[in-house]
């Protein structure tokens, strides 16, 4: 796909605009990781934060410049100057080119009501502080998106003062105009009437669309603006975001590729996978009946012979759920689930056949485990370990005897203290390992280190950089279970591992040790 054919482009605002809905908080690391997975599934732009707001996001700028991204530029987002200062004294402004982003996206007031109750200046000043803060940034050669905050309610209060909001905006240079329908509350032939209204008042410049979901709209007004001659999407992976939420990417993307022919993105079936990675890093439970990539968006329920769900499910669905790496969810069916398997295997240069008794021994492996509350979204380390176990190159590290572990809380101020013991065989030795931490992870992972570092030291090399715990409705047992997911890294990859258990503290040992079994396999030297 050429990048100059797109008609359409992506821009990701799940870092920025997401993290201001309620239970989605990302970390450092967080954000970090979710853009690298953002850059690989093809969004265009990934909007990082707001650089005035908070000294998390200038961190999160000054890390994104080694991350070495592919295909999409960083932006960094802030709003035009303040009123009755010059630009180049306004130190929000200069904290966004301080990020040294490729693209800045400056929001501004297009609501003359905005502008003399909240801003309270005249709307010849916000003019002037839109047209100022774009033609600044672009003279210190940034890419500059406008974000037309109120838009749509701006436009319906006072047309010609919003519109002329926006031509201040593109005099100054902005290369692109974006129409917010910030408080969610527009219908789709609003959107589409006015979009119309702009797209002939200002020819020149490209417009594009940000909507929120107040009105469960978000996606069908993106789709309107689209129609209506918009160029650009700004929206959230799974629709997180402040109140109902943002336009949610997870749909709209499908939609514009599917239904609209308009290709965005690579490879559209990493988009399921994509939505249960931001659930699992943001520590969201996955919404099943969500459009596309919900566990139940294909789901049929049985009652007929199987042979004919088979024939007549596919005349119930409006896609075929593999387009989007979803699936059928009356017959898992063997062989698709097989190709993924095989996919994953041949990414990590195992040989697993097509129809092999190992590559069958993974799949019923991996069937198995989803049932208990395994995913793998978010724990591509364990994914990649369960297969090296079915092929002959895999070697067990050490054999595990027992583990133990305490936690002993005083009452005389003394911090408390957790105990553990490892005891283990290696190479036909007997290890018995005790260590103290101030976690029970901890406990074990240094327990475990003092076990293993004589035969492999290198296991020093690896570090816990990311801890997650869940507690999930088992689908078989009825009782709830623990799921742990931790992240490791060697400093220059980080991969994830999973593990489920009635007890928090097994599923955090099984997420432990394959981490570390995983790192010892690919080191590949060390028999
Ligand atoms: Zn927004």
């Amino acid at each position: 796909m050429s990048e100059t054919k797109k008609a359409v482009t992506i821009y990701d605002t799940t870092l920025r605009d997401g993290t201001q809905g309620e239970g989605f908080s990302l970390s450092g690391l967080d954000k970090l990781r979710l853009a690298r997975v953002f850059d690989e599934f093809g969004v265009d732009y990934i909007e990082g934060g707001w650089p005035g707001s908070n000294p998390k996001d200038i961190e999160f700028f000054e890390k994104a410049k080694t991350l070495d991204l592919k295909h999409a530029k960083v932006a960094a987002f802030g709003s035009t100057r303040r009123a009755d200062m010059k630009v180049e004294e306004d130190p929000q402004i200069r904290l966004l080119l301080e990020a040294e982003t490729p693209v800045v996206t400056i929001f501004g007031k297009s609501w003359d009501l905005h502008v003399t109750e909240v801003l309270k200046t005249t709307l010849d000043e916000n003019r002037e502080m839109v047209r100022d803060s774009v033609r600044y940034l672009k003279a210190a050669g940034r890419e500059v998106v406008y974000d037309a905050e109120h838009f749509f309610d701006g436009y319906k209060a006072n047309p010609e003062y919003a519109l002329s909001t926006l031509e201040a905006a593109a005099d100054g240079g902005a290369d692109i105009l974006v129409l917010c329908e910030t408080n969610g509350g527009c219908l789709p032939s609003e959107i589409t009437a006015i979009c119309e209204v702009v797209r002939a008042r200002i020819p020149g410049t490209p417009f594009g669309i940000h909507t929120h979901d107040d009105c469960d709209l978000g996606v069908a007004n993106a789709v309107a603006a689209v129609e209506a001659g918009a160029v650009q999407v700004q929206g959230t992976i799974n629709g997180y975001g402040e109140r109902t939420g943002n336009c949610n990417l997870t749909s709209v993307i499908p939609i514009l590729e599917l239904k609209m022919g308009k290709p965005v993105v690579p490879d559209l079936s990493r988009l399921r996978e994509l939505s249960y990675f931001v659930d699992d890093i943001s520590n969201n439970p996955h919404f099943a009946r969500a459009p596309f990539v919900g566990r139940t968006a294909f789901a049929h329920k049985g009652g007929m012979h199987v042979n004919a769900v088979e024939k007549v499910a596919h005349s119930y669905e409006h896609i075929e759920p593999e387009l989007v790496g979803n699936r059928q969810n009356i017959l898992v069916s063997e062989l698709s689930g097989q190709s993924n398997i095989l996919i994953k295997a041949e990414q990590l240069g195992v040989g697993l056949e097509k129809g092999s008794a190992e590559a069958k021994a993974v799949l019923a492996k991996v069937k198995e485990l989803e049932k208990e509350g395994y995913s793998y979204e978010a724990a591509g380390g364990s994914l990649e370990l369960l297969i090296r176990r079915e092929t002959r190159e895999y070697r067990k590290p050490w054999a595990l005897s027992e583990y133990h572990c305490s936690f002993r809380q005083y009452r005389d101020g003394h911090p408390p203290v957790c105990e553990a013991t490892v005891k283990l065989q290696i190479d036909g030795h007997k290890e018995y390992t005790a260590a103290e931490g101030h976690g029970v992870v901890n406990a074990l992972d240094k327990a475990l280190r003092k076990a293993v570092r004589p035969y492999f030291p290198a296991i020093d090399d690896v570090k816990l950089v990311d801890y997650k715990v869940r507690i999930i409705e088992g689908e078989v047992a009825t009782a709830a279970k623990t799921r742990v997911l931790i992240g490791h890294s060697d400093g220059e990859h980080i991969w994830g591992t999973v593990g489920v258990s009635d007890s928090i503290i097994e599923a955090s040992w099984i997420a432990l040790t394959d981490g570390m079994d995983l790192f010892l396999q690919r080191q590949r030297g060390w028999h």
